[in-house]
């Protein structure tokens, strides 16, 4: 594919060693050549680093000392000739070569754009590329080893086999349709849709079952903390982020600050929200009514119900109580190192043993027990397995579950034994739903949307 050339700093912004301004496409060399001062970078082999000097071109003045590799296409990140130019970190270095590249005839990069091309080139499929997205924003390491796992492609080869096993059958009935005088072919097609449908809905499920674990890991577990006012919440939101940023404060309902954090908890990413009125039961059951609050409760994965120790339950937590029931929730039991007011008796009524924690930020008591309940809560029944292809991108949930939804179609007709050519139409379809996944049946704008949330210079 001939493209033009594009360039971007492809550091973060801010403070460090050194920064890297990177180059992909036809004109890269030579473009790093016009402003290098040092070998002839055209005449250099691939992938070799040199050292130099980049050279204003309008003043003829040294602006930084680099190292510069060259790595020639096919072998690249984006399949097309490609420069990095190492220079002094900050943004004054890396900056000013950047606009001296773009004066040498390069264009700057959108973000993703360089990941798009390893697409556009045929390095890398889609589900890989957004695997490199992931990469980039993992907040644990089990998020981290879930994207690799998915870079290397293995979700790419799980879904290609699935999808070579519905083509298979396609083309048999296609051949059925067209030779129809050989009449046990359409007995058997059936027998072979039959077996290849199951199989791939057999496997389609399973990639679903672990898909809400991957969720988990990539995006955080929607946790919110909930009870009455100044029964500990924005303490132990600060015992969880073990930093001050939540204001503590002695005064019932003070706790203003829209605060989101991420804590890793075992391993667990925890993602803290504090949405409107879900922290304040009040506010929860005076203000936004039951209806709306049960509603926003559900949006989170976890909830992190609290209870004074010191107190009496009261209207409000039988309220609480009842909202929650069906949901995923612990019971915090706080100030155990006060005297005890509540009637424990009464809150195991509501829940079980298991889910109920005691603690005393105060004294730092339970923090333990709490973070042990967490890990049994998510990662009981299967331990993260490096070798299981993970599903963790919503967009590819989405697709699994269409995936799904077309094949039962398929199935259920041919339970029916609707024509053969009937039930082909659910097959091709479920083809492509899957294919959209990796990125070969993806339209034009989805993959421009989906490599614009890329960060700049990736
Ligand atoms: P929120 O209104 O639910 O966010 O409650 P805060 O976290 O602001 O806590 C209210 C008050 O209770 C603060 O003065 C905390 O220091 C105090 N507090 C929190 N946890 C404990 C505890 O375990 N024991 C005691 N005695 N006080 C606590």
């Amino acid at each position: 594919m001939d493209l033009d050339t594009i360039t971007a700093i492809s550091t973060p912004v801010g403070e460090g060693a050194i920064s890297i301004v990177r180059l992909s496409g036809n004109d890269a060399i030579v473009i790093a050549d016009r402003l290098f001062s040092g070998k002839n970078l055209t005449q250099v082999d691939s992938h070799t680093i040199h050292y130099g000097k980049i050279i204003d071109p309008a003043t003829n003045i040294a602006a930084d000392e680099v190292m510069v590799t060259v790595m020639r296409s096919p072998k690249t990140f984006t399949c097309e000739d490609v420069i990095e130019i190492n220079c002094h970190g900050g943004m004054i270095a890396a900056s000013r070569i950047l606009e001296m590249v773009l004066l040498a005839g390069a264009r700057l990069a959108e973000p993703g754009e360089f990941t798009k091309r390893a697409f556009l080139n045929g390095r890398i499929d889609l589900s890989q590329a957004e695997a490199v997205m992931d990469v980039i924003q993992s907040k644990t390491d089990k998020a981290m080893n879930v994207a690799l796992h998915q870079l290397d492609g293995r979700l790419s080869k799980l879904i290609s086999t699935l999808r070579q096993a519905l083509i298979e059958t396609i083309a048999h009935v296609e051949v059925n349709i067209d030779y129809p005088e050989y009449d046990d072919v359409e007995e058997m097609s059936h027998e072979l849709m039959e077996e290849k449908t199951a199989y791939v809905l057999e496997e389609i499920n399973k990639l679903i079952e672990v898909a809400k674990q991957g969720k988990i890991l990539r995006e955080g577990i929607q946790t919110a903390i909930i009870g009455r006012p100044n029964v500990g919440k924005s303490s132990l939101m600060n015992t969880l982020v073990q930093e001050e940023r939540a204001i503590v404060t002695d005064v019932p309902g003070t706790t203003r600050d829209i605060i989101e954090e991420y804590v890793n908890v075992r391993g667990i990413p925890l993602k803290l929200v504090d949405t409107a009125g879900i922290r304040e039961t009040t506010d929860i059951v005076e203000k936004i009514g039951v209806d709306r609050s049960r509603q926003s409760l559900q949006e989170a994965d976890l909830i992190l119900f609290m209870l004074n120790y010191n107190e009496a339950l009261t209207e409000e937590d039988y309220i609480i109580f009842d909202m929650i029931r069906d949901l995923n929730y612990i019971v915090i039991v706080n100030k155990t190192d006060l005297q005890p007011a509540i009637d424990m008796e009464e809150v195991r009524s509501f829940v079980n043993e298991q889910q109920i924690i005691t603690t005393s930020l105060k004294k730092d008591v339970g923090i333990d027990d709490l973070e042990i309940a967490l890990s049994h809560l998510f990662l009981s029944s299967d331990q993260i397995d490096s070798e299981t292809a993970y599903v963790s991108n919503v967009r590819h949930i989405h697709l699994l579950k269409q995936s799904k939804e077309a094949l039962q179609e398929a199935r259920e007709a041919l339970s029916l034994s609707m024509p053969l050519d009937m039930v082909q139409i659910d097959v091709r379809r479920t083809w492509e739903f899957l294919g959209e996944i990796i990125g070969d049946t993806a339209s034009d704008s989805l993959i421009d949307q989906l490599f614009s949330q890329f960060c700049l210079g990736k």
